[in-house]
């Protein structure tokens, strides 16, 4: 399978009063056309700086200080770090679509459904209005949207939180982009519509072969979905692999931690999984391996000193550990 997209050393930093942030730090990661891929990790560990990243919807205060970000294009591959807004903006929407997780902040109340999707088709392609809202309506019934005439022609507020998160797909997915990118699009739906709205992303990698990345806290939402799980940590990733063999084999202690924080006691304890400490303190990042205050397998003086790269460990398998300095194939 080849790659629609190739991130390389990207580095990204916020500039505060305090300081800077170093939100990302040198990120290497391969997406592979069809693939659904879920990017984990707690709170303030650059899982959306990443994906903002990716569709350049960066804040003013943020900046990309290094690497690059190969998106390939029906057409060819393009750096997305350095092309021009209007280029960017051409392929965000056609190519790219984003799916984020509260849609209220990206619908308009006071514009019918219909008319929402009809914009963003009729900004990238020459269609007139009568085939735009037959192709929406298609679209809707597509996604399985109960009575969709009648959801295209309500306005946001008519909806219920789950019908709205359908709509922001329909939205994303008007254009037949080539990879959607969902930022944490089911926290604030309750268990049986989650359940729904993941149904549906893998339908609509199976219908139209999109691939899908989605950014998620939730160990359960990626094990459901995803093919292959990444996971960071302070910026960095930490472990990549197989969704189904890190589960079964977490390599890396910080996923051991994060895995243990969904498991029982007693499973805890016989496993040895405890993520204990404070998370990373954003204005003095560690030195060395940024787990290593947390790490019950720290070792001197390698852990402290050196940042350890992604080690591959076998197929498909990342991990940046010095544990497995020698194992790496
Ligand atoms: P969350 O799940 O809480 O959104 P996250 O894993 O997506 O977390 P990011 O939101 O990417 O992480 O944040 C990474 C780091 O960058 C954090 O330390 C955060 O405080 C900082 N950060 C994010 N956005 C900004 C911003 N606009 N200005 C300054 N710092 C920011
Ligand atoms: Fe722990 Fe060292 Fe591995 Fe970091 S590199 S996770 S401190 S063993």
């Amino acid at each position: 399978m080849s790659n629609i997209l190739e991130i390389k050393r990207l580095t990204v930093e916020y500039k505060v009063p305090e300081g800077v942030i170093k939100a990302l730090d040198k990120i290497d990661l391969y997406v592979k056309k069809g693939e659904i891929l879920a990017i984990v990790g707690e709170s303030g560990s650059g899982k959306t700086t990443l994906a903002h990243s990716i569709a350049r919807l960066l804040p003013k205060n943020a900046r990309i200080v290094e690497g690059s970000i190969i998106f390939h294009t029906r057409k060819g591959p393009v750096d997305l770090t350095k092309i021009s807004e209007e280029e960017m903006r051409k392929i965000r929407g056609s190519m790219i679509g984003m799916v984020f997780q509260d849609p209220m902040t990206y619908l308009n109340p006071v514009m019918k459904i219909s008319d929402q999707i009809i914009e963003g088709l009729i900004s990238h392609k020459k269609i007139s209005k009568k085939d735009a809202e037959a192709k929406t309506l298609d679209l809707l019934k597509k996604l399985r949207i109960p009575n969709p005439e009648y959801v295209a022609k309500s306005y946001p507020h008519q909806l219920s939180g789950g019908m709205k998160q359908r709509v922001i797909i329909a939205m994303a997915m008007i254009n037949q982009p080539d990879l959607l990118i969902a930022d944490e699009p089911t926290s604030a739906l309750d268990v049986t519509v989650q359940a729904e709205i993941l149904e549906l992303f893998k339908e609509l990698r199976k219908e139209y072969g999109v691939t899908i990345i989605i950014i998620t806290h939730d160990l359960g939402v990626a094990v459901r979905i995803a093919d292959r799980i990444v996971i960071m940590y302070a910026g960095k990733i930490m472990e990549i692999g197989d969704v189904r063999e890190v589960f079964k084999q977490p390599l890396h202690p910080y996923t051991q931690g994060l895995l243990g924080s969904i498991l029982s006691i007693s499973e805890n304890v016989r496993k040895g999984f405890i993520l204990k400490g404070a998370p990373p303190d954003i204005f003095n990042p560690t030195r060395g391996c940024k787990f290593h205050p947390r790490c019950p397998f720290v070792m001197r003086d390698i852990c402290i000193n050196e940042d350890p790269p992604l080690f591959h460990v076998g197929n498909e398998r990342y991990v940046a550990c010095w544990l497995y300095r020698g194992v790496s194939s």
